[in-house]
């Protein structure tokens, strides 16, 4: 009779490993099932909202759908597709279609996020209006309040609220305000082609006097009611029980909540025809009585050694241009703030600063 033995210690560790080996290969398989099925419940789950063009949660950017969701509610789309492209103007848009907002590649952080809330909007916007947003004739309202909630999104939706009142009411000023106007919004400068920098602000101002006269409520009642009537007149009447002229008197006469001031320039370097300076300086500047306009638009002869393409808005109020090279003694430089024919410095609501010149002479 055999006796039993115990085993070797050799065998044990066989065994062990062999288990272990097995095991290893289990747990790599549930791990991998494991992340086809999160994957699975991330494309289904509401609970995230953007996603790259391969299907990936971009969960960064998941507070702004918290946002448009605090605005539209139901009326915001469950799931958004950000497609980034290398656009030829720096445009963004938005395809309804297939909830996607396809987004310039050369925007800073900020222009980024702003530019997402701000086509996820129109998306909304379309929900809402049951697509009557896209219609050229209310274009202005949808710009106006894409642009407010992407404002909303990045925190700088005061300072855009008295930016767009003030550009309106600067507009309103030059007789280049009306519903017939905004209405044609390519012509009026809403459009991809000759876009003009007030039409956004134009449009949001009235989205303002809706909210601010009305309601919420009301404005996305409108809104509404536009898809349904896709007429001004018929929705004003429809939601306000007044009159379309009714309506815009009320709104061009909101138009005056912001102290304007027309451009000046209240300080130099060098001084307006001083002489004698220095061919060594560094940077020449202007200072301004109010806020600019970042477009910057000055007349230099950059074989001269000043040359606009080194202008810089240093603040909103100071715009200075650098000078890399020892300017030429002994030579009188003629500048221009404006340039003839072509175009104006104007300030942050959009007034312009009347074309000026800017003469020195170097030792
Ligand atoms: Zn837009």
């Amino acid at each position: 009779m055999k006796k039993w033995k115990f085993p070797s210690l050799n065998i044990f560790i066989f065994v062990f490993i062999l288990l272990l080996t097995l095991n290893l290969v289990c747990l790599v398989c549930v791990n991998g099932n494991e992340i086809f099925s999160y994957n699975k419940r991330y494309q289904n789950n509401t609970q995230f909202h953007y996603y790259d063009k391969n299907g990936n949660v971009l969960l960064q950017y998941d507070f702004i759908f918290k946002r448009l969701i605090e605005e539209y509610g139901d009326y915001t789309p469950s799931k958004i597709t950000i497609l980034k492209v290398n656009s030829t103007f720096g445009e963004s848009r938005f395809n309804p279609q297939d909830a996607s907002v396809i987004i310039s590649n050369h925007l800073s952080s900020t222009d980024l996020t702003r530019t997402i809330a701000h086509e996820s909007a129109h998306l909304c916007n379309y929900n809402l209006s049951n697509g009557a947003n896209i219609l050229t004739q209310f274009r202005f309202i949808d710009e106006g309040y894409a642009n407010i909630i992407g404002n909303l999104v990045v925190d700088s939706e005061k300072e855009y609220y008295k930016s767009a009142m003030g550009i309106a009411t600067v507009q309103k000023r030059n007789n280049n305000i009306s519903l017939d106007k905004v209405q044609a919004w390519n012509s009026y400068g809403g459009g991809l082609e000759n876009r003009k920098f007030y039409a956004y602000p134009v449009g949001s101002s009235f989205d303002y006097f809706i909210i601010n006269k009305y309601s919420k409520e009301k404005f996305y009642l409108f809104f509404k009611d536009l898809g349904v009537s896709k007429n001004l007149e018929i929705s004003i009447q429809n939601v306000f029980s007044k009159s379309i002229k009714i309506i815009e008197s009320e709104w061009l006469e909101s138009l005056n909540v912001v102290d304007i001031f027309a451009p000046k320039v209240i300080e130099m370097f060098p001084l307006n025809n001083l002489l004698n300076v220095d061919p060594n300086i560094k940077e020449i500047f202007v200072k301004f009585n109010v806020d600019m306009n970042s477009s910057i638009c000055v007349g230099t002869n950059c074989e001269e050694g000043i040359c606009y393409k080194n202008a810089y808005w240093k603040s909103k109020k100071i715009l200075a241009i650098r000078i890399d090279s020892i300017l030429l003694p002994n030579h009188s430089y003629k500048l221009s703030l404006g340039y003839k024919d072509k175009c104006r410095l104007i300030s942050n609501y959009g007034e312009e600063l009347p074309l000026m010149n800017w003469e020195f002479q170097t030792k």
